[in-house]
């Protein structure tokens, strides 16, 4: 049996530990102390949260929201909200209750808010005033009580409660809840987040991702770096997480990437995070130099925009000494650019996916630079198989699809046993990533086997696409593809074969043709929210190919795709 294993061990991870209680209570050997250094700070106010106001607000809005609706095991709480001082406190303070949270993407439309409603069984809603009008849709839709709706912002005028008034009740009256407490081993099964993926096939699904995945991340990427560099004797000082670290907490809170490295992470090795609504370019440099930024964790369009656009030379990034760059892949020349706008910066990035619960390998914790291109090295407790296609092991640099065994691996799909059978087997996640390891340990990611399209990082899946292009009047089948884009990395091209009328007057002029690609092309963007457009185009097909079984031969459509792309 060929398995590929981890150069360092994990040291036994803790299993009865809500996430809030290995955040504030726990005290653990790798975690340095941080002395006054704060949690976070407000992008635009320059507020500041201490650890001890990060733990006072976390406890008063948990007594405020159990006063309020006896919030507990039962609450599914969805945020749909772009990153917020507050976000990761209402996180902590329903996990204290024992709730279950769903981060959703706030540029969702009604009809995706509504499926992740659904899907979780969410029980309140938490969101900014703007967002009011959506959200108010999707909870009338779902049945959820709009009194349930909750704004992290303050604003006069509205029935809504607020999160300072649940913290304000919370202080003032007494302690009406008990701390939720773990059974040992029972953090390896409770659920802490609902984290939306399609996984290798089909529509978004909810993965249910426990208290003890979370805590096993946080520790496997220290480990990663720090014993390395303990073994190494690096100083405090040049070790790659500090304590007085800034980090830019741009990457966005509701995907697993920005909760797990963006928040966890970060505050266990001692870093502040700057909390940044969104991504918004120029502010991003502005926001790097006000707040003397020391480490980023970003995606590939970012790092795109960080080596390819002009401003960036007017801006001092000396301070910058730590990068990673995630969720999608970042190639090696782009690396060795980037090397050149942050000089004094270990440059790395990391793979993994929603169903392993964030990073499952990350750069040589010792390269300064890592240029290869690969996707780094196992983290400690992580098991990786290469099956290829013959449904034999691969040895060293023999590709196949990748199989990943890791402590953080997550639980299942929520209330789907059919795609939980295919994609978590055995304490095996089926990663539908082509990939091959090479004799010194790397991870290069070659292909992607499974449908999935990565549109700046952000996951399309093409059957959610296929399936409201088939309620389009003049579509007869449809199948959608990436196609590779500079910038976004990818973007959605869909092949339609249209219906007989439609057909017909397709075929009889380009100017009909054209009119009903546009009326094709709104019928996405009317309910779908912007990277899932079908910004790479729609080709009209005579037929769709398919194998005998009927399944999509998506490897032919998507190499026609970037030809037919080539071509204009
Ligand atoms: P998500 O669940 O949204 O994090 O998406 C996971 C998928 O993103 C993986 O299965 C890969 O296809 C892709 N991905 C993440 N990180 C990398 C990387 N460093 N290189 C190549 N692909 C990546």
């Amino acid at each position: 049996m060929t398995e590929f294993l981890a150069n360092l061990p994990l040291a036994p991870v803790p299993d009865d530990l809500t996430i809030p209680q290995f955040v504030f209570d726990h005290k653990h050997p790798l975690r340095p102390a941080r002395g006054d250094v704060p949690f976070f700070i407000n992008d635009a106010t320059g507020h500041k949260v201490s650890e001890k106001e990060a733990f006072r607000r976390t406890h008063a809005l948990a007594n405020g929201l159990s006063r309020r609706w006896d919030v507990g095991d039962k609450d599914v709480v969805c945020i749909y909200s772009p990153n917020h001082i507050d976000y990761p406190i209402l996180i902590w303070a329903v996990h204290r209750l024992g709730g279950v949270i769903t981060g959703s993407n706030p540029a969702y439309t009604v009809e995706e808010l509504i499926h992740q409603l659904k899907l979780t069984q969410t029980t309140i809603v938490f969101t900014l005033p703007p967002l009011l009008g959506i959200v108010t849709a999707a909870c009338k839709a779902v049945g959820i009580p709009l009194e349930r709706i909750v704004l992290l912002d303050s604003v006069s005028g509205t029935s809504h409660v607020s999160v300072d008034q649940l913290v304000e009740d919370g202080l003032k009256n007494k302690l009406n809840f008990t701390e939720k407490k773990l059974a040992p081993g029972e953090a390896k099964t409770k659920v802490a987040f609902f984290s939306l993926s399609s996984g290798t096939t089909g529509p978004p699904k909810a993965v249910a991702v426990s208290h003890f995945n979370v805590v096993s991340n946080v520790l496997q990427m220290t480990t990663h770096n720090l014993g390395a560099e303990l073994a190494a004797g690096v100083p405090p000082e040049k070790r790659r997480f500090r304590v007085g670290d800034v980090l830019t907490g741009v990457l966005p809170f509701f995907h697993i990437y920005g909760l797990v490295m963006g928040i966890h992470q970060m505050i266990f090795t001692g870093t502040t995070v700057v909390i940044m609504p969104k991504f918004a370019w120029p502010d991003f440099l502005e926001s790097v130099v006000r707040h003397r930024i020391t480490s980023l964790v970003v995606v590939p369009p970012m790092i795109v925009l960080l080596t390819k656009h002009p401003l960036v030379k007017k801006y001092d990034l000396s301070h910058v000494h730590f990068c990673y760059s995630g969720a999608a892949p970042l190639s090696g020349p782009l690396i060795a650019e980037l090397a050149k706008v942050i000089p004094n910066a270990d440059i790395g990035q990391g793979y993994g996916m929603t169903e392993t619960a964030t990073a499952v390998t990350l750069t040589e914790p010792l390269l300064k630079v890592g240029s290869s291109g690969s996707a780094g090295i196992l983290l400690p407790g992580v098991k990786m198989r290469i099956v290829k296609a013959d449904g034999s092991l691969a040895r060293n640099n023999e590709p196949g699809e990748l199989f990943v065994h890791s402590p953080s691996n997550a639980l299942r799909y929520h209330q789907n046993p059919k795609a939980t059978a295919e994609t978590f087997i055995d304490g095996w996640v089926r990663t539908g990533d082509e990939a091959i390891i090479t004799d010194n340990g790397e991870l290069f990611i070659v292909d992607r086997l499974k449908e999935l399209i990565k549109v700046r990082g952000f996951q399309v899946a093409p059957a959610e696409l296929e399936g409201h292009l088939l309620e389009h009047a003049d579509v007869a089948d449809a199948c959608v593809v990436g196609v590779p884009d500079d910038f976004s990395g990818e973007i959605p091209f869909a092949f339609v074969t249209l219906r007989a009328p439609a057909a017909t007057r397709a075929a009889s002029s380009v100017n009909e043709a054209n009119a009903i690609r546009a009326d094709i092309y709104k019928h996405v963007a009317d309910v779908k929210t912007k990277y899932k457009w079908l910004d790479g185009g729609i080709e009209f097909i005579d037929v769709i190919p398919k194998n005998p079984s009927g399944k999509l031969l998506r490897r032919l459509l998507r190499d026609k795709a970037k030809e037919i792309r080539a071509a204009v």
